[in-house]
């Protein structure tokens, strides 16, 4: 298998108010996974992880994700970016 071969899966991000960490919500695993942002500028902390999925066999393992940051980790991006099954799992985390 060649990289052109690989579909990388795009997912939304959301920053930290700590500005520190991106958070997704991973459709595989049903809960979210934190990745570092690095010391990049908010807006700009998105590109390729490899997948935090505990599951070897999920539906990201192979590929990872691309991380595309939307917005920081707000109750409403949550909601509107993630839905509302996150929020609970989110709340310690938001701003
Ligand atoms: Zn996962």
């Amino acid at each position: 298998m060649t990289t052109e071969d690989k579909q990388i899966p795009i997912l939304d991000a959301l920053r930290t108010p700590s500005g520190h960490s991106l958070v997704i919500w991973c459709t595989s695993c049903g809960c979210h996974h934190m990745h570092g942002a690095g010391d990049r500028p908010v807006g700009e902390g998105g590109g390729h992880r490899v997948a935090h999925c505990a599951r070897r066999d999920g539906i990201y393992a192979r590929t990872g994700y691309e991380l595309r940051e939307v917005g920081m980790l707000t109750k409403e991006n949550v909601v509107g970016y993630f839905g509302p099954q996150a929020v609970r799992g989110l709340r310690r985390l938001m701003g």
